[in-house]
């Protein structure tokens, strides 16, 4: 089996730890601890790309993103084969945060991760600032695949399309 390597980036509490926990126990989490991050490795669920499998290394990152020269992070970032990009449909500044993080990012390597980028929280209807009509038009500009869902409503099947998707982009690039 191949390792596969996503880490998980954004604002805090745009649900970053939330979609983690879900894609690997189909559970939601209500409370979780902003501070906390980590690494998972799953082995449980292979992705298969080209008749390859393929399993999940995923980092979950908390912390201010400002300081994204923190040590976990960078170590994690120079390493990943795939940056998933997490922002909150309710707040629009955790959209133009994600812009200037992928700029920076971006410019720490030869050439771009592969990345996507996803707008949660959409189950929350009447909080909702940012369309898709642009998160998709950012998605586009920064190179991203987007996909947006509600950790907290949307199937297992849409939790699942979005890192079999992050996968097939790391694999294919
Ligand atoms: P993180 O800081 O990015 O890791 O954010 P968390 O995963 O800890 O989530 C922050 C808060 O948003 C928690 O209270 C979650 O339960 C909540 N949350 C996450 N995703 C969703 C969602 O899709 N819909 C709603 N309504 N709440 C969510
Ligand atoms: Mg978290």
């Amino acid at each position: 089996v191949h390792w596969i390597k996503v880490v998980v980036l954004g604002s805090g509490a745009v649900g970053k730890s939330a979609l983690t926990v879900r894609y690997l126990t189909d559970r939601f989490i209500h409370d979780y601890d902003p501070t906390f991050e980590d690494i998972y490795e799953d082995e449980k669920k292979p992705i298969v790309v080209d008749d390859e499998q393929y399993a999940l290394r995923i980092v979950d990152t908390a912390g201010q993103i400002e300081d994204i020269e923190n040590s976990f992070q960078m170590r994690h970032i120079a390493s990943a084969d795939v940056v998933m990009y997490v922002f909150s449909l309710t707040e629009s500044q955790t959209l133009h945060d994600l812009i200037s993080l992928k700029d920076r990012i971006d410019g720490m390597s030869a050439t771009p991760k592969p990345s996507v980028m996803v707008g949660n929280k959409s189950d929350l209807t009447h909080m909702r600032c940012v369309s898709q009509e642009e998160a998709m038009g950012v998605a586009n500009n920064l190179n991203c695949s987007y996909f947006e869902m509600s950790v907290a409503s949307s199937s297992r099947e849409s939790v699942d399309t979005v890192f079999q998707s992050a996968v097939k982009l790391a694999v294919d690039s």
